[in-house]
């Protein structure tokens, strides 16, 4: 079996084409003892490298690349496997695509093949290559998301900070609550609340033992104790956004009278409320579902589709219903830095809720990299462990990112 991957990386102002010549002569040496063909695109500024050759051999090559601090932004674009070689066994090759103005091919010199040589000019590895010698594919994200130009500073964020962190007394639960924020605006969108048992346990555990039938209705009612901690806050322009399993509004009778309320004796207004839904089940009992949306729109409540993309019905469920916005699963945001098919996915994701006017949140955001490659993607919102954790009855102080002071600073290095 053969494996190949294909990554983009940015050439680092530090590397002089002395140095590019050194690292093209190494990687030959090490390959050739591996049976590795590497094929290094270069436009000036990115390189796109195909390595191919025995599984581990390429595996070790890409993690060593991956690791080295000569190399800025990799991204991993393709790993596949095939019974054979595409291309001849190579070593090293170094391509400057600059020099291939009519386009670039395999075959016309892109690498002065063995006469005889059979090329696969119509396997996804050499699309990709095509598409980079082209320069179509030019990441202008990537150019604007510099991780070290931002630090986070957590600072409390004033109305919050003297909400009374008191337990809900006589409560079957507590909720924790997460901030989800415009980290650019310095702003909080709305405030997540998620289920804890009395004990501080976990979602799960709070369900846990309940019927079905209980659980639903559980879900519904116990919305009151999130509503009764948010009257608490000063939210102003802040939401407060509640999770629902959907077969909760469908399963209840008159459930989204009941929720609406749960809001009114709270002495909060449904245009406060947010209701998250999770795709996966929706999607079963959809005409049921629609009727409840229906009802929730009339009341004056914003509708999220949470998950998205964790699930099996993302495209479908969003074809048949626009949600106000569209959080999406920490699946595809953890990591994504690195990751070539899903920033393709997350592109196509904002453009497309662009075009439906609906606001893209990332959720589980952990680390600055994936934030900044996501902010430069035009995701609106965010929420992750970066800038807030979840906090029993409060809101954490929240890290806002803030433009660095001194740009030479370490971390900056490489962009
Ligand atoms: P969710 O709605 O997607 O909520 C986000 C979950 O991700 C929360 O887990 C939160 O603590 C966690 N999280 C937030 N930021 C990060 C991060 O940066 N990294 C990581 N690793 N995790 C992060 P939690 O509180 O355990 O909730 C799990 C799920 O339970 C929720 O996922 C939601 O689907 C469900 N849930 C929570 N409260 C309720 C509720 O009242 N009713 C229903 N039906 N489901 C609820
Ligand atoms: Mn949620
Ligand atoms: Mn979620």
């Amino acid at each position: 079996m053969v494996s190949i991957v294909i990554y983009r990386s940015r050439l680092l102002r530090t590397l002089n084409s002395a140095a590019l010549g050194d690292l093209v002569r190494t990687s030959r040496v090490i390959n050739e003892v591996n049976a590795v063909t590497g094929i290094l695109l270069f436009d000036g500024t990115y390189f796109l490298q195909v390595l191919e050759g025995p599984d581990s051999a390429v595996q070790a090559a890409y993690d060593r690349i991956a690791h080295d601090p000569r190399h800025g932004q990799v991204v991993k674009l393709m790993q596949d496997y095939a019974p054979s070689r595409r291309f001849p066994l190579w070593g090293m090759r170094l391509i400057d695509v600059r020099e291939q103005p009519d386009g670039f091919s395999m075959a016309n010199g892109g690498a002065d093949a063995e006469p005889g040589t059979r090329l696969p000019t119509k396997d996804r590895a050499f699309r990709l290559m095509q598409r980079f010698a082209s320069g179509r594919w030019r990441d202008h994200t990537a150019e604007f998301a510099d991780p070290g130009s931002w630090t986070f500073e957590a600072a409390q964020t004033a109305r919050f900070a003297d909400a009374p962190a008191a337990t809900l007394a006589n409560a079957p639960c507590q909720f924790a609550l997460q901030p989800i924020i415009d980290a650019r605006g310095h702003t909080v969108a709305s405030l997540e609340a998620l289920i804890r048992s009395n004990s501080g346990g976990s979602p799960e555990q709070v369900f846990e033992g309940m019927t079905p039938q209980q659980r639903y209705e559980f879900d519904l009612a116990c919305k009151t104790h999130a509503f009764a901690l948010a009257s608490r806050l000063d939210l102003g322009t802040c939401k407060i956004s509640v999770n629902l399993l959907p077969m909760s509004l469908t399963a209840v009778p008159d459930a989204v009278a009941r929720l609406g309320g749960l809001i009114a004796a709270n002495g909060l207004s449904p245009h406060q409320v947010t209701v998250e839904i999770t795709e996966e089940e929706a999607i079963s009992h959809f005409d049921a579902f629609r009727v409840a949306l229906k009802q929730l729109r009339e009341l004056g409540v914003s509708i999220a589709i949470d998950d998205f993309g964790a699930g099996f019905a993302g495209l479908s469920l969003l074809s048949k219903f626009q949600p106000d916005s569209l959080k999406i699963d920490r699946v595809i945001v953890d990591g994504i830095y690195h990751d070539g098919p899903r920033q393709a996915i997350v592109r196509a994701i904002v453009e497309c809720c662009r075009a439906m006017g609906i606001t893209t949140v990332a959720e589980g955001v952990e680390t600055a990299e994936d934030w900044c490659w996501l902010e430069a993607a035009g995701v609106d919102l965010f929420q992750g462990y970066l800038f807030a954790r979840p906090t029993l009855n409060g809101v954490a102080p929240i890290a806002w990112p803030q433009p660095r002071k001194n740009p030479e600073a370490p971390g900056a290095a490489g962009f």
